[in-house]
């Protein structure tokens, strides 16, 4: 099952799934944005934001926060030499060396300034939507019906393969 879906995520990026990955991350600024502007990171982030992006829907499609524990629990990994030259996806500014960061399981590395804001709002990574687990047990259900559902047609998929081909 793990390589079904694994193959899925190397797909090429098609135009609009790229779109898309940029407005996740056009998200995750302003979250970033909001929240270090008001004291005590207390977060403005609001529906304006959304509107202004044409997003009004997505304040409702985006999956619950990441799971606390899962979040605490995220590697916090020391910038060297090789990697001084990558870039934070959501600030856009070079990574220090000797900076420690958050690299996501995807491997994905973020300043923790820019990306946990966006993990207490939804539970993916910005950049490919690698989603974390999460604390909500509806949306888990969810996911795992989803995974089944998907399971099914695949088999059905290749069972069609089977009999006509
Ligand atoms: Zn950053
Ligand atoms: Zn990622």
């Amino acid at each position: 099952m793990a390589s079904y879906f694994d193959e899925h995520d190397r797909e090429p990026l098609n135009p609009e799934r790229e779109a898309r990955n940029n407005m996740l991350l056009e998200l995750a600024r302003r979250v970033r944005g909001a929240w270090s502007w008001t004291p005590g990171g207390r977060s403005l982030f609001t529906r304006m934001d959304f509107q202004d992006l044409g997003l009004v829907d997505w304040e409702h499609h985006l999956p619950p926060p990441a799971a606390k524990a899962v979040v605490e629990s995220l590697p916090r990994t020391v910038i060297s030499s090789s990697k001084a030259d990558l870039k934070c996806p959501v600030c856009l500014l070079e990574f220090e060396e000797e900076e420690t960061v958050i690299e996501m399981p995807c491997h994905h590395l973020f300043h923790s300034n820019c990306i946990l804001p966006w993990l207490s709002k939804t539970n993916s990574c910005p950049l490919c939507r690698h989603e974390l687990p999460t604390d909500d047990d509806s949306y888990e259900e969810h996911k795992k019906d989803k995974a089944r559902r998907q399971q099914q047609q695949h088999r059905l998929e290749n069972l069609h393969g089977a009999m006509y081909t």
